[in-house]
């Protein structure tokens, strides 16, 4: 063969091998790159309502971590949870499921086998799962440590605020809850010797404080002094607060270590809470009783450096039934989120802008036993729908209220007589979540066709 232009064909063939393969390297190392999952760490404050977060405006400094970290990242500015107790809520955060779905109403029931968690599925994804539960109604004991490789919910009598040995009919082994403090500790512990270098990692922590009694360590109470002559109620307001701020120091602390452990490029960072607490706004001290925004409007917030923008608000109202499917979806695992209740925002978290989509949120209320508060009954179940400005609870024993959140984001004029029409569309929004029965009922889901296609086109899958 005679050669080309003084080329040597054996050597030209060589080298555009060479050059084939190594391009193939680049493409391989290129998709590789693609396909490694961050890490996640999913943080959970107890009791922490957003208005009193300094990161949504409060005007005492409660949350300086929590502000700096949504410079960093979105933060959402209408997040609902769905539940205003603590087992639901988390059953809810890892299944995408409502409380009707996934079975457990109230505090002291077990999360049903139904759907798989969010921990099953980063575990088939290839995830290292790690729980850090801050008090016994995360006891595994309820189900909720479904999927997770380690759950940690073994409290010391030393630092726990409730000295009670039974809760809810189970016997508590030793303390109830751990200070905020302990529970960084053993976060701590896992990011810096128990994480598999070759997976990524799962750590969904659970900070109890300031979940009542309100007893924040006193460094923390001196930042959040009552006057003399305060009243008892901005006492314990202040104390509240002092809690918060102290958890949220906490959260710093945390932060820290992933970023001592070189880790905060690559994890995505979710902070949120599990419900509010009444502190007397309507005529509640704690949560439970209410469906108002203080007891379910929560904070949540993203960061995942060079993917979501920073310093970004989401306006639209989100739930926290939505979290599960939308960090499938941030994460690229295709897989379960249709058959989550909630839906995946994670668009409006990758989109530069979300312009005018309002959704509805749904909330509920477990059963509550009767009890008298600002001078009404309330007793059983409880439902509520957010739509746009308006906010709609009903149930059987107590009186409808509609809210205009816009012109009343206090909820304090009840116009549901003012606007029927509003009511009955919205009670039609609602019917379907009324009439569900929990899976664990036995007696099943029974839907009309026409509730199915209102949900199923609002995107809530059966
Ligand atoms: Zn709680």
């Amino acid at each position: 063969m005679r050669a080309i232009m003084g080329l040597d064909p054996v050597g030209a063939i060589t080298r555009s091998v060479e050059a084939f393969l190594v391009a193939l390297l680049m493409v391989f190392a290129v998709a590789c790159e693609q396909a490694k999952l961050p890490n996640l760490l999913l943080i959970s404050l107890d009791t922490v309502r957003a208005d009193h977060c300094s990161a949504y405006g409060y005007g005492r400094s409660t949350t300086p971590v929590l502000e700096a970290l949504s410079a960093e990242g979105i933060v959402c500015d209408a997040a609902y949870s769905v539940s205003p107790i603590t087992a639901p809520s988390h059953a809810t955060l890892f299944t995408g499921l409502m409380p009707q779905t996934h079975g457990l109403r109230v505090n002291g029931e077990r999360l049903s086998d139904f759907g798989l968690t969010l921990a099953e599925r980063l575990t088939a994804a290839g995830y290292q799962t790690a729980g850090v539960a801050g008090s016994f109604v995360l006891n595994r004991t309820f189900g909720l440590d479904r999927g997770f490789e380690f759950w940690d919910d073994y409290f010391p009598a030393e630092g726990s605020k409730h000295p009670s040995s039974e809760w809810m009919g189970h016997e508590v082994p030793a303390g109830f809850d751990r200070r905020a403090d302990q529970t960084t500790e053993i976060a701590a512990d896992f990011l810096r010797d128990s994480r598999d270098p070759d997976r990524p990692f799962f750590l969904f922590v659970h900070y109890f404080e300031p979940h009542g009694p309100y007893v924040p360590p006193d460094r923390w109470r001196k930042d959040f002094p009552c006057d003399q002559g305060s009243s008892e109620l901005e006492s314990m307001v202040s104390a509240y607060d002092a809690g918060l701020a102290f958890t949220d120091d906490e959260v710093g602390r945390l932060l820290k270590v992933l970023d001592e452990m070189g880790s905060t490029e690559d994890t995505i960072v979710i902070v949120t809470a599990d419900h509010g607490e009444g502190l007397m706004t309507h005529g509640a001290m704690a949560h439970g009783q209410h469906l108002y925004d203080e007891a379910v409007r929560i904070p949540l917030m993203f960061r995942w450096p060079n993917r979501l923008a920073e310093g970004r608000k989401l306006a639209p109202a989100v739930s926290l039934a939505d979290l599960a499917p939308t960090i499938l979806e941030l994460l690229g695992i295709n897989e379960g989120a249709q058959e989550m209740d909630g839906r995946s925002f994670a668009p409006w978290l990758l989109s530069p802008s979300v312009e005018g989509v309002t959704f509805p949120v749904f909330m509920f209320r477990g059963k509550v036993r009767r009890a008298v508060v600002e001078k009404r009954w309330i007793e059983g179940e409880r439902f509520g729908v957010l739509d746009g400005q308006w906010k709609f609870l009903t149930s059987e024993s107590e009186e409808d209220e509609l809210f205009d959140l816009e012109a009343d984001p206090k909820e304090r004029m009840n116009l549901a007589s003012s606007y029927p029409q509003e009511v009955e569309r919205l009670e039609l929004l609602l019917n379907p979540w009324v009439r569900m029965k929990s899976p664990t009922d036995g007696s099943g889901i029974t839907l009309s066709l026409e509730e199915r296609q209102i949900l199923e086109a609002l995107g809530y899958g059966f």
